[in-house]
């Protein structure tokens, strides 16, 4: 791969010349010359199996390790435990600003091999497709970031930030916090920084075209709680007023209709508004009535049916998921449980709200038992008015023309809830795809893939925007 990217630094520092009114800050690459190098380095990382339980990770690292060392990037490694470790690597930039972080997942999910087509680690080129476990979810954004620090190191890219590469384990799943928690906890100064991205963002191929790109600026916090009734036990034919079950079913009736408070924030505000500017009549009046002084029950109820993640990022929402009772037919047991899910806006008040739940069900025999294993810290959004989220909309504008660009706040939970509680100014980004390769083909799904060309243009995306804020001002 030497001599094509030597030729692309030549080429690179040839061109920066007349692209400078364009980008002043960021040097050029022919990035047709870099295909070969970043295709090959995704399917390297594909083809190691770390899905997770167990992980392994640090067979990962190890090839991260390899080609870093190749090209005289120092790197650190760091492991709770051994299998499972984490890898720092660092340009140094001139300190004029602070640190930008680019952070990716070394682990995938586990794959059902029957169900896929090709070998899941084969990482299998075809019809224009990178096929593989891992191919989205998150080796393609692991891969662009190292081909970001290979680039800047080659073609001598002066900075005013360090950029630091982070490759984390234990995303997918980390019961005994390997990954980011360790990271934060133990080693931050290795990975502080004012911005960073991560994965979290997607963006939407339509027509041919990729009309929508989504910078995750927030998310949900997950907490949960359990319900715990208590009775007198006894014989099933004796009927009794304090019966579990019945208190129990009552309390999670009440909790499971209830309508908790809508409440918009700066990014799902933005995303509403700019969702209604693409928007068809019908659906665009919808959004705008939301961001009204008093959004209409009727609408939020609409969303409810039709479109419940929108629903979702509209308020803090609290969902039965498991019920546990019983031991026989004819016996009254003297306990039922019942478990919820809660997803907590970032500025929710968790104590106050299961206080509000408790007097919701007013009943002395239902208690409220908060579970507070692994929990994500809750932590603000990430700024829209920053200079890293200002550089992922001119990127998006000037590799998409006619885009829109929606800052998002995910239902679901990501890393970067650990960075941003240390407030780091974190941005989710996303390779494009079409919807029915989302649906069918997405992160986690049976059969992962990406296409090839946005594999290419993910990598893009990432150099442009790191080197926007990045790359030193001449
Ligand atoms: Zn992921």
């Amino acid at each position: 791969m030497r001599p094509a990217s030597l030729a692309a630094a030549a080429i690179a520092a040839s061109l920066l010349g007349a692209n400078a009114a364009a980008f002043a800050a960021a040097p050029a690459v022919d990035w047709k010359t870099q295909e070969a190098e970043i295709l090959a380095r995704h399917r390297a990382l594909i083809q190691i199996d770390s899905s997770s339980p167990p992980g392994n990770e640090t067979k990962v690292d190890d090839y991260l390790k390899r080609v870093f060392e190749v090209e005289g990037i120092a790197v650190k490694t760091f492991a709770l435990q051994p299998a499972r470790a984490n890898l720092v690597a660092r340009l140094k930039g001139n300190g004029k600003k602070r640190p930008l972080l680019l952070m990716a997942h070394t682990d995938v999910v586990g794959v059902q091999r029957e169900k896929w087509p090709v070998d899941p680690f084969a990482a299998v080129v075809k019809d224009g497709y990178i096929w593989g476990r891992g191919a989205r979810d998150d080796k393609d954004k692991l891969a662009a970031n190292l081909m970001v620090m290979l680039l800047a190191k080659r073609m001598g890219t002066a900075l005013d930030r360090d950029l630091i590469f982070l490759a984390e384990s234990g995303e997918e799943a980390d019961p005994a916090g390997v990954g980011i928690a360790y990271m934060v906890n133990n080693h931050f100064d290795e990975i502080d920084a004012e911005f960073a991205l991560n994965e979290g963002g997607s963006a939407t191929i339509q027509d041919g075209r990729v009309t929508r790109v989504n910078i995750q600026t927030t998310e949900k916090a997950p907490r949960r709680f359990r319900l715990v009734a208590t009775g007198t036990s006894g014989h099933g034919s004796v009927p009794r007023l304090d019966n579990p079950l019945t208190h129990l079913s009552a309390a999670v009736e009440k909790i499971g209709n209830w309508v908790t408070p809508m409440r918009l924030n700066d990014t799902t505000r933005a995303y509403f508004e700019r969702l209604a500017a693409i928007s068809p009549p019908e659906n665009a009046a919808r959004y705008r009535a939301l961001l009204g002084p008093q959004p209409p029950a009727e609408i939020q109820a609409y969303l409810a049916k039709n479109e419940p993640e929108r629903y979702s990022m509209l308020r803090t929402s609290v969902v039965p998921t498991m019920m546990k009772a019983g031991v026989g037919p004819n016996v009254i047991p003297s306990v039922a449980e019942a478990t919820f899910d809660v997803r907590a806006l970032p500025d929710e008040d968790i104590p106050k709200l299961f206080a509000s739940i408790d007097k919701l069900i007013a009943d002395p025999q239902v208690k409220l038992e908060p579970i507070t294993t692994n929990l994500r810290p809750v932590a603000a959004a990430s700024k829209l008015d920053t200079e890293m989220y200002r550089a992922l909309v001119k990127v998006s504008e000037a590799m998409y023309p006619g885009v829109t660009v929606l800052p998002t706040m995910a239902t679901g939970a990501t890393d970067m809830a650990q960075l941003r509680a240390k407030g780091v100014q974190s941005y989710g980004i996303g390779a494009a795809s079409t919807e029915s390769d989302t649906i069918n083909y997405g992160a986690h799904s049976d059969v992962e893939r990406t296409s090839e060309q946005s594999l290419y243009g993910i990598v893009e995306f990432t150099w442009r925007a790191a080197m926007e804020v990045a790359a030193a001002d001449k």
